[in-house]
């Protein structure tokens, strides 16, 4: 026997062990045990600053959610991106710890207990990365949705004693308006209502030590400056942030989903307060931010959210992000 066929010999006797060993492994295994994940946060250094991404938790949202578009190309795209529909389009709530070096800005908050059990790991999360909340000086809000808001306080008291939040103040006038549920149709009155009540939850600590404000568009506050990206709700704001030569935009609620609204940038969602709008803000944001290049946080994007818009015929987009570096 040559060596060429002692080593045929060799890999039928390898291959047919394996054979074996698949067959007498057809069983599926009854439990393996499911390990905790790593901690939720992730840091990006911009410039001379660091970016710390915070997972809030992750959820299963209803693929009926998505407006101005056919249920079926929903279905073609999710199918595409591998998203199990049998469960939903996951989606996973994000905010962002900034040390600028001279503070500690957070922008957005998550949702606390709002939302579900799934949520509410941003604090858990931040001192893993190495902070306390009472070092937060800072809380810029894109708006007040409660995955946003709820986040600061627990139970009436500030999850942040040291922080001032600050939200525009257009958002500020729809939502703590207390004239707004009367203007609004019946049949929005009682989600306004049970919204409204969780946002005045969540501000009452920071309202009762004046420790609540409100910007309005194209200030600049600590150095992030605030820009009009209203839509999604009336106040809605994203903020755009440098140091060094590099930049970044924490775009807030401009977009859901990094597979259907990149696909298809014109679809709309249910939580939008004006669709119409939402998509003018998403088409004009997104083409900008991928003509510019700047890099892009965003709550609800895959975590740690952090990556670049990228477009080949500016009509479709492709979420770009970050790879993952220790
Ligand atoms: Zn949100």
């Amino acid at each position: 026997m040559n060596i060429f066929n002692k080593k045929l010999v060799a890999i039928l006797l390898s291959s047919s062990t394996l054979l074996m060993n698949m067959n007498s492994d057809a069983a599926e295994p009854t439990s393996i045990a499911q390990h905790k994940q790593v901690a939720g946060f992730y840091q990006y250094p911009l410039g001379h600053t660091q970016i710390t991404a915070l997972l809030d938790g992750t959820n299963y949202l209803s693929p009926a959610i998505f407006k101005g578009i056919p249920a079926a190309e929903v279905t073609r795209i999710l199918k595409k991106y591998y998203a199990d529909q049998a469960k939903g389009v996951q989606t996973s709530v994000n905010a962002f710890l900034v040390n600028t070096g001279s503070g500690l800005v957070l922008v957005d908050s998550g949702s606390s207990s709002c939302n579900g059990p799934n949520f509410g790991s941003v604090i858990k999360n931040m001192k893993t990365a190495g902070y306390q909340p009472e070092q937060v000086d800072t809380i810029l809000l894109t708006h007040l949705h409660p995955d946003h808001v709820c986040g600061i306080s627990t139970k009436g008291t500030a999850n942040f004693p040291n922080a001032t939040v600050y939200t525009s103040e257009a958002e500020a006038n729809y939502w703590l308006n207390p004239q707004q549920l009367s203007k609004l149709p019946k049949d929005q009155q009682p989600r306004f209502k049970q919204i409204a009540e969780k946002i005045q939850q969540a501000l009452q600590p920071y309202q009762s030590h004046k420790r609540f404000k409100t910007f309005k568009y194209g200030d600049t506050l600590k150095g992030f400056e605030v820009m009009n990206t209203s839509g999604h709700t009336p106040g809605h704001a994203s903020f755009a942030f440098s140091s060094g030569h590099e930049k970044i935009v924490f775009i807030g609620d401009i977009v859901h989903s990094h597979s259907i609204q990149f696909d298809q940038p014109q679809t709309a969602i249910d939580f939008d307060t004006d669709a119409k709008k939402a998509v003018q803000t998403r088409l004009a944001q997104f083409a900008r931010l991928a003509k510019n290049g700047q890099a892009v946080a965003a709550p609800h994007l895959p975590f740690p959210g952090i990556g670049h818009i990228y477009s080949a015929d500016g009509k479709h987009y492709q979420w770009i992000p970050v790879h993952f570096k220790d």
